[in-house]
C-alpha cells in the first residue's frame, strides 16, 4: 500500500483529466479496473459534468526569470483547475491570486475551484514574504475544455447480486493520506477479496469526489437496491485512532459490524454519528438514496493541521497503520460475510455437550479455538430471532469466536443448517447456496 501510495504521490490529479486517467491505469495493473468516460455537460440529477482539466506547466518568474512559483516543484503551488493565463503584474495585483497558510509558514495550502472558472497559485508564507515588488510574469499552462470525467470501477461477483460497496476518492494531487491511504487501501480490499471465498459481490469505486459519487449514482440507479452495505475510505493512514462515522441509518449491519469489530480490536477508536457533511458518504446517505454506507478514516479531515496541505505528504502516512486499517476493514467484511441467524434444534435445556466431545474440546479451549461462553450463547440466542451479531453485541463475545462455536455446533447438528454461511440479506432475497 505504501509502495503504491508512493508511485501515484507526484501525480497531478483533479476530478478532471489525464492525471486521475494515469492514475486509474496504474491501479489497472493490480485490479482489472474498468474506466469510464463521461462527457462533460452529461446531467447528472441536479449538477452537470464538468469541463475536463488539464495542465502541463505554470510559473511566476520575476524580472531575472526565476520561477519564484514553480508548479514542476510540487502541483499543490496551482489552484486546481485554474483556467489558462499568461500575464505580466505587479505584486500587488498578483497578491489577489495568491494564497498562503500564516499559521503554517513552510506549507503549501491545497486550493480548488472546480465550479467557478478563475485561477491562482498556492505557496508557503515563507514564500510570499521573499517576493518582492517586481514586474512578474505568470504563466498557468492548462486548459479547460469539452472532454470527459473518469472513473474506475472493478466489479468482483459473489454468490448473490447482493453487493458491498467501497468507494474512495482519487482526485486530489500530491496529498497522501487524503486520499491516496484510502485509495491503497481499496485496492488491497480488492486483491485480498478476489483471492479469498466470498458470498457478496464486491463493487469498488475509485472516483472524483462528490461529483463522481454523484454522476455513478445517478447512472447506476438500478443498481442501488443491490447495494446490502458499504464505506468509504478515506484517511487511513496517518498516526491517528481509527474513526468510523456511522450511516445515515444509524444502525445498519454495517455499523453494528464496524463498531464490533472496533470494540474488539484493542486499538483505540471513535465512533461518530452520521453528519450530512465529509466524503462521498453524503451523497450515497442523501434522503434519496439512504445507503447504508458508513466512513472509515483516522484523524478526520479538517481536524489535524496537515489536512489539505503539502504536509499531508509521504511521512505522514504509515505502513503500519495502513495494515491495521486492512486488517479491520477484512473483519468487518468477514463478519458481514459469515452472519446468520440458526435455529437451537435441542432447545429443551442445554444439549449435553460432553457426549458429543465438545465439552472435552472446553477443557482444551486453546487446542480447538472454541469458548464455552460461545457455545452456550450460541446455544441460548439461537432462536431464530438473534443473529450471530445480536449475539455479539449482547455477550460482548468476539464475533469470530461466535462464528467459530456455531460451526462446531452445526458440526454436530445441534444447530439448524438450512441458513448456514449465508448472509440474512440473500437468504432474504431468496438466493442459494451452492
Ligand atoms: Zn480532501
Amino acid at each position: 500500500m505504501y509502495r503504491l501510495i508512493s508511485e501515484l504521490y507526484p501525480i497531478c490529479r483533479s476530478i478532471t483529466g489525464d492525471g486521475l486517467r494515469e492514475t486509474l491505469r496504474i491501479l489497472q495493473r493490480q485490479i482489472p479496473l474498468e474506466l469510464s468516460e463521461i462527457p462533460t455537460g452529461t446531467q447528472v440529477f441536479d449538477w452537470t459534468v464538468p469541463k475536463e482539466w488539464n495542465i502541463r506547466d505554470a510559473y511566476v518568474k520575476n524580472s531575472s526569470g526565476e520561477r519564484v512559483i514553480d508548479f514542476r516543484k510540487s502541483n499543490l503551488h496551482v489552484v486546481n483547475y485554474s483556467v489558462p493565463v499568461r500575464r505580466r503584474m505587479s505584486l500587488a495585483e498578483l497578491k489577489d491570486h495568491l494564497f498562503t497558510l500564516p499559521a503554517q509558514p513552510e506549507w503549501i495550502p491545497y486550493r480548488t475551484s472546480y465550479y467557478k472558472e478563475s485561477w491562482g497559485f498556492c505557496l508557503s508564507q515563507r514564500q510570499l514574504s521573499a517576493m518582492k515588488e517586481d514586474d512578474y510574469e505568470v504563466c498557468i499552462d492548462s486548459t479547460l475544455e469539452d472532454g470527459h470525467m473518469t472513473y474506475g470501477e472493478f466489479f468482483l461477483p459473489g454468490k448473490t447480486p447482493d453487493e458491498v460497496l467501497i468507494s474512495c476518492h482519487a482526485c486530489h494531487p500530491s496529498l497522501c493520506n487524503d486520499n491516496l491511504s484510502g485509495i491503497a487501501l481499496a485496492v488491497s480490499l480488492a486483491r485480498r477479496l478476489n483471492a479469498s471465498e466470498r458470498c457478496y459481490s464486491y463493487r469498488f469505486l475509485f472516483i472524483p469526489g462528490t461529483i463522481g459519487a454523484i454522476t455513478w449514482l445517478a447512472l447506476n440507479e438500478k443498481r442501488i437496491p443491490h447495494i446490502k452495505h458499504g464505506l468509504v475510505l478515506t484517511g487511513v493512514g496517518d498516526a491517528g485512532p481509527l474513526h468510523y462515522k456511522k450511516s445515515r441509518r444509524g444502525t445498519a449491519d454495517i455499523d453494528r459490524a464496524a463498531a464490533h469489530v472496533l470494540q474488539q480490536s484493542g486499538h483505540p477508536y471513535e465512533l461518530l454519528e452520521f453528519s450530512p457533511y465529509g466524503y462521498d458518504e453524503r451523497q450515497f446517505c442523501s434522503p434519496g438514496i439512504n445507503l447504508p454506507v458508513g466512513r472509515l478514516s483516522r484523524t478526520p479531515h479538517g481536524t489535524f493541521p496537515e489536512y489539505h496541505t503539502s504536509a499531508d505528504k509521504l511521512d505522514f502516512v504509515h505502513p503500519d497503520k495502513l495494515g491495521e486499517a486492512l486488517a479491520v476493514c477484512l473483519e468487518v467484511f468477514s463478519l458481514l460475510e459469515n452472519n446468520g441467524t440458526f435455529i437451537n434444534v435441542n432447545p429443551k435445556c442445554e444439549p449435553q455437550l460432553g457426549k458429543r466431545g465438545l465439552y472435552r474440546m472446553i477443557g482444551g479451549q486453546a487446542d480447538a479455538g472454541l469458548s464455552e461462553m460461545a457455545l452456550l450463547w450460541v446455544l441460548n440466542l439461537s432462536d431464530g430471532n438473534n443473529s450471530l451479531l445480536d449475539i455479539a453485541e449482547r455477550s460482548g463475545i468476539q464475533f469470530d469466536a461466535l462464528a467459530r462455536a456455531a460451526k462446531a455446533l452445526q458440526e454436530h447438528d445441534l444447530l439448524g443448517k438450512q441458513n448456514e454461511f449465508m448472509p440474512l440479506a440473500a437468504r432474504r432475497a431468496g438466493g442459494k447456496q451452492d
